[in-house]
């Protein structure tokens, strides 16, 4: 009989991971990394409840590191099976691997440095080699294409909106001659937003693993086209730059594709956007090469990508961010993290935030006790590379541009489920969410719900 475990992303929403168990075969639905609190990055060290090089293959619904964080690792600890995906997922999870690779390496030499460690020596997860072997794993499936894997297994791909290259994951598991049905939602993203496509909508299926990161929330309808050419408008009478952290895959494209729309209606005149963070120049790229899998054309006149018109000009080294500092307004520039954690990003912040006419845009969210936070809440002055930086510039939020469906679009997204699956588990949310999103889906549609605890294990019967 199959089994399933949740190894991750559960009553929480990182470390996604799902074990698929059936005719004594094993398969992995993605491998993400715990994020967030220190209780959970030490789930990122602990030996995995089985042999890694036990299992046939990994199959990856997206790029985000909360989904792919910890493949290196695994390959680390023996696994030696295929990892399938998409195209671009596969590109741009070569970009964010090489990245969290440097960032754990960084960290790691930092606390050595400092003596701030109980481990001697602090160790990075994995490092950039590990990245290297893994990436040598990957072989990339189209979407909707049917693939085989064995006689047990074998998987459909489905385009979930969310971010480039995003999928949900059809498995079908045959075993004993009868046919179990899994669907993997993946993170599923929201209708009718600003690049992405709209999700697919689920197909049927016998059990359904769904996230539930705003399964107890419903966004406001904000217009994000009004509310930007507002702020932009605003910074550029005041002869200003609007500064826009913004996380480097998806939101810096995202972002370009908005500024793009409002020059070509007339709203605005044509001016400089800069874009500084050569991991958003890399994924830039990569969005420019697949111009059909995004919900809008990305080919400009001349068959072009918008993401490289003549108003875009791209930082790459340390020299060309630096040369930043001189740029005067009319100007956007684009840099990371999105929630001012780190990067370049800080030095921007700290050329421009004592200034009053310029404008700190912020685009996504910020979690608790991060820089974006204390700014979004007030704060007159932060702390940037240890010194005092006064506040004020204009501090303003882009609303309506998450990657998430909320409660209402999980439901819409549900609504071609026919007939009622055996048991719906509802992952990757907090429990309060997961609860919630569980409850909505017994109460509208009538399914069996269910939100499984980190390391349970069902069987799929
Ligand atoms: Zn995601």
């Amino acid at each position: 009989m199959a089994r399933l475990s949740f190894l991750g992303a559960a009553r929480t929403v990182t470390g996604s991971q799902y074990l698929v168990e059936a005719a004594g075969e094993r398969l992995l639905v993605d491998s993400g990394m715990f994020q967030g609190s220190r209780a959970l990055k030490q789930l990122n060290w602990e030996e995995p409840s089985f042999d890694p090089a036990s299992v046939r293959a990994l199959v990856l619904t997206h790029t985000h590191i909360d989904h792919v964080g910890r493949v290196p690792l695994m390959v680390k600890r023996g696994f030696r099976g295929r990892i399938y995906c998409t195209p671009p997922t596969r590109d741009l999870a070569e970009v964010l691997l090489l990245d969290a690779a440097h960032l754990q390496e960084e960290d790691a030499s930092y606390l050595n440095r400092k003596g701030l460690t109980r481990h001697q020596p602090a160790l990075p997860l994995f490092v950039g080699s590990d990245v290297e072997d893994a990436m040598k794993l990957f072989e990339t499936v189209p979407l909707h294409e049917e693939r085989r894997l064995s006689p047990v297994y074998s998987f459909r791909l489905r385009d979930a909106g969310h971010l480039l290259g995003a999928a949900s994951v059809e498995l079908t598991v045959s075993e004993g001659g009868r046919q179990t049905r899994v669907l993997f939602s993946g993170d599923v993203g929201r209708f009718e937003t600003v690049l992405a496509h709209d999700p697919e909508l689920a197909p049927p299926a016998d059990y359904l693993v769904v996230e539930s990161t705003y399964g107890n929330r419903s966004h406001a309808v904000v217009p994000v086209r009004e509310q930007l050419l507002a702020a932009l408008t605003r910074t550029f009478a005041r002869g200003g730059v609007v500064l826009i952290p913004a996380f480097a895959v998806g939101r810096a494209q995202q972002m370009i594709v908005l500024m793009h729309g409002l020059v070509t209606e007339g709203a605005l005149r044509p001016f400089p956007i800069y874009l500084d963070s050569p991991m958003a120049v890399d994924a830039t790229r990569i969005y420019s090469q697949y111009p059909d899998a995004h919900g809008v054309a990305l080919n400009g006149v001349g068959g072009r990508s918008i993401l490289y018109n003549k108003w875009v000009t791209t930082a790459r080294s340390r020299t060309e961010s630096e040369a930043l500092n001189r740029v005067k307004g009319p100007a956007v520039i684009i840099s990371s993290s999105g929630m001012m954690t780190g990067g370049r990003i800080l030095h921007h912040c700290r050329q421009r935030l004592p200034h009053a006419e310029n404008t700190l845009l912020i685009t996504g969210y910020q979690s608790e006790n991060t820089m974006g936070r204390a700014l979004l809440d007030g704060a007159r002055s932060v702390r940037i590379h240890k010194s005092e930086v006064p506040v004020l510039a204009e501090i303003a939020n882009l609303k309506g541009l998450s990657g998430h469906g909320d409660a209402k679009e999980m439901l819409r997204w549900l609504s071609a489920v026919q007939p009622a699956p055996r048991r719906v588990f509802l992952t990757h949310g907090e429990a309060d969410a997961a609860e919630a999103l569980a409850a909505r889906i017994v109460k509208e549609r009538g399914f069996d719900s269910y939100v499984p605890s980190l390391g349970e294990t069902v069987e799929l019967n």
